[in-house]
């Protein structure tokens, strides 16, 4: 059975999701409270309907209370979007992700009984931001408030070298979890696996070691 999904909002964040959605086949009602959006978006969703997302009434006549997953994207507007999850809980949606304006919001969001909450400005900025401290870091996801998994490039410091010879878990702390190499990614990597130049490395640790990995043998000197 196809899941179904409404996506409230369809500012570039939103109407991003909505697009994804659509495309992998899934059934999405699209909100938005401004005509043109609506229009843009009437061929893309399953269904798109301009409605007022904060007016109890109205989404209980969309048939919002049988959707599995309510997405609220509402942006720069923080009291519709709280309005509109406050709606969304009194009607029993069985998950609620809501896009984040910043830490204010979320607190109300969290009290309020938001199940996810997503900072997709701050958390792209962050990516770019350790892409733009060393190429060689491709790829940063925090996975809680201190630990993330980050995805690297072998650099100069690494290359050639055995896991056991770099020991990342004894010296920075942080685990190895796979090596992608070429089309392969080898999933328990082993002591005597030896690096080579274009190998990528996937780490998961503690925001405070990987810092210390990434300055060590990560960040080459001329970056
Ligand atoms: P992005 O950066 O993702 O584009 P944004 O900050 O630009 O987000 P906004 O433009 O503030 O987002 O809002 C996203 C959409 O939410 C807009 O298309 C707007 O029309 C819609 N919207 C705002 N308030 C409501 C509401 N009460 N009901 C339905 N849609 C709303």
């Amino acid at each position: 059975m196809k899941r179904e999904f409404a996506v409230i909002g369809l500012g570039r964040f939103g109407g991003s999701i909505c697009r994804e959605l659509s495309a992998e086949g899934m059934q999405v009602l699209a909100i938005d409270n401004d005509e043109d959006k609506i229009n843009e978006y009437k061929n893309i969703a399953s269904h798109a309907v301009i409605a007022d997302s904060t007016d109890e009434a109205t989404l209980r006549e969309l048939g919002l209370k049988n959707i599995d997953h309510v997405i609220v994207a509402i942006g720069d507007n923080i009291q519709a979007s709280i309005l509109t999850t406050v709606v969304l809980t009194d009607l029993g949606i069985k998950k609620i992700t809501v896009k984040a304006q910043n830490d204010y919001h979320e607190k109300i969001l969290n009290k309020i009984g938001a199940d996810q909450i997503v900072h997709p400005e701050r958390d792209m900025g962050k990516r770019i931001a350790h892409n733009i401290i060393s190429s060689n870091i491709l790829d940063y996801l925090e996975l809680s408030d201190d630990h993330s998994i980050v995805e690297v490039k072998v650099g100069k410091r690494m290359l050639g070298k055995t896991m056991i010879e770099l020991d990342i878990r004894a010296n920075y702390g942080c685990n190895v979890v796979a090596i992608k190499r070429e089309k392969e990614i080898n999933v328990s990597p082993s002591a005597d696996d030896e690096l080579r130049e274009d190998d990528i490395l996937i780490v998961i640790g503690s925001d405070k070691d990987i810092s210390r990995f990434e300055k060590h043998l990560v960040i080459d000197e001329n970056h």
